[in-house]
């Protein structure tokens, strides 16, 4: 084993999986984790719902570990220190110490960047009776929401997207008023717009006021005021405009970017600087469908992506697969999930898809809790292969979608969903799962297009 010098910058989800498997698998190493802010190893993802729920979910439930756990397995654990640079031909990196106000360097045999996303700016004009603004990125930023929320009846929501969404939801319960503003014509626009329909009719059974298709162009006295000259007023606005890879010390260094923004990694998680590596939302993945590079900021991918930059930086050879983009999320009682390439993406990347839609009940009809699961199934046009899947219901989604994404990933056909053994008893499910009658709807589809088109081959020869 050699005494490495591993340093790790960024210190959440990539850096502390990367850091933590580094030192397991290599206890010779010396392992030194730079993290600008006062926590590490928190769960971002469960900020909205510490919020709504701060009895049942304090803040101390969102810490996985304690920077003193770290330090206890010999990692050296130092919060509130930011690298300011990298130095990748002399393998130092320019270390400002928050707390003490000292600026220092530190050698690396192997460097991680594991530097996240940022909040995307907002793009307004704001004056100075503008309502306060928040962004809900860091813990940071859920501790200034939790004591702003105190006292606050209305809020607006800028961005209809995963945290927009989740925090409307968090607000509502908290009692206040919730607008939330969507710049495209339907809230999460990403998702096929029938998802979107009944994602927003269910925003609006919940009293969440929705403004689409609209922007904001000022902030001014106590009011949002969009582009069509609808003025909303707000106690707090809420920031949720999406992120951008945090890559601005990884591009002075020489390290490449990819064409969406950001790092360039091998399935090695290195990039194409030696001795560096790329982890975490601020580095892109393979998508396993469309072969080609995608940013897609998950915490579940972070932590895959460290696991795997920890095993190269103490010496071992992992790779990382690649990604589906599988993602789930609750608004209310709905659950909103997707796998795999929608329609418009399977076509961008050359596919030649069909898709379809399904409804049909989440367990046998007769028992309490079936509910209507509506499947949008995408499927390669010629094989019937598996390309993508969109699922929105209020029970049973969360299996559908991670059924449809083994099988994506198991390279299986439409029809093959039919014949999955599943699990079956009618408090769980129909004698027939909803993923498998929309794979049977699908799998007749191509077989009824391959008679066409077979059809249409026969008229071309004679
Ligand atoms: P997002 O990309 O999910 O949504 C941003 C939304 O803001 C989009 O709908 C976009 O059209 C809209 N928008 C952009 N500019 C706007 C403007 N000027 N005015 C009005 N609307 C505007 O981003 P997010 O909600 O900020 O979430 C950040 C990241 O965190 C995302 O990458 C997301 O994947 C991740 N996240 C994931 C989950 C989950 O998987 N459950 C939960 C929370 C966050």
């Amino acid at each position: 084993m050699s005494s490495d010098r591993l340093i790790v910058i960024g210190g959440v989800a990539a850096g502390t999986k990367a850091a933590a498997t580094a030192r397991r698998r290599n206890p010779a190493a010396s392992v030194v984790v730079l993290q600008d802010e006062a926590e590490v190893a928190y769960s971002a993802c469960g900020m909205p719902y510490h919020l709504a729920e701060g009895d049942e979910i304090p803040r101390r439930k969102l810490i996985a570990r304690m920077p003193e756990a770290f330090r206890a397995d010999g990692i050296d654990m130092r919060t509130r220190h930011r690298v300011e640079e990298i130095d990748a031909k002399r393998a130092i990196v320019t270390v400002r110490d928050l707390e003490a106000g000292r600026t220092y360097t530190e050698s690396y045999d192997q460097l991680l960047i594991a530097t996240g996303a940022q909040a995307s700016a907002l793009k307004a004009s704001v004056s100075p009776t503008a309502p306060p603004i928040v962004q809900l990125r860091t813990l940071a930023d859920a501790d200034r929401i939790a004591n702003m929320l105190v006292g606050v009846r209305k809020l607006v929501v800028l961005g209809g997207g995963y945290i927009g969404l989740e925090m409307a939801e968090t607000a509502r319960k908290l009692g206040l008023d919730v607008a939330v503003v969507e710049m495209a014509e339907h809230v999460i626009p990403t998702f096929d717009e029938a998802v979107s329909q009944v994602v927003e009719e269910e925003l609006r059974r919940n009293n969440v006021q929705l403004f689409t298709g609209s922007r904001v162009v000022e902030l001014d006295g106590g009011q949002v005021v969009l582009d069509n000259g609808d003025r909303i007023a707000a106690d707090l606005v809420l920031v949720a405009t999406g992120v951008r890879p945090s890559t601005a010390l990884a591009a002075a260094a020489g390290v490449k970017l990819g064409a969406t923004g950001a790092i360039a990694v091998s399935p090695r998680m290195s990039t194409n600087v030696q001795r560096i590596y790329a982890a975490g939302d601020c580095a892109e993945s393979r998508h396993v469908v469309s072969d080609r590079p995608v940013w897609m900021p998950l915490g579940d991918v972070a932590n895959r992506h460290g696991r795997v930059a920890g095993v190269n930086m103490a010496g071992g050879d992992a790779t990382f697969p690649g990604v589906l983009g599988t993602a789930i999320f609750r608004v209310f009682d709905l659950a909103v999930a997707r796998t795999g390439l929608g329609h418009a993406d399977a076509s961008a990347a050359g596919l030649f898809p069909v898709s379809g839609m399904i409804q049909a009940p989440s367990r046998a009809r007769y028992m309490r809790g079936s509910t209507t699961v509506q499947i949008h199934l995408t499927v390669h046009e010629q094989s019937g292969q598996l390309l993508g899947c969109q699922v929105v219901g209020s029970d049973a989604v969360d299996k559908t979608i991670d059924t449809v994404a083994a099988a994506i990933w198991g390279k299986l056909t439409a029809s093959d969903l039919l014949d999955l053994d599943l699990a079956y008893a009618p408090p769980f499910s129909p004698v027939f799962a909803p993923v498998q009658v929309a794979g049977e709807v699908l799998g007749k589809a191509v077989r009824a297009m391959r008679v066409e088109l077979d059809a249409a081959v026969m008229r071309c020869m004679f």
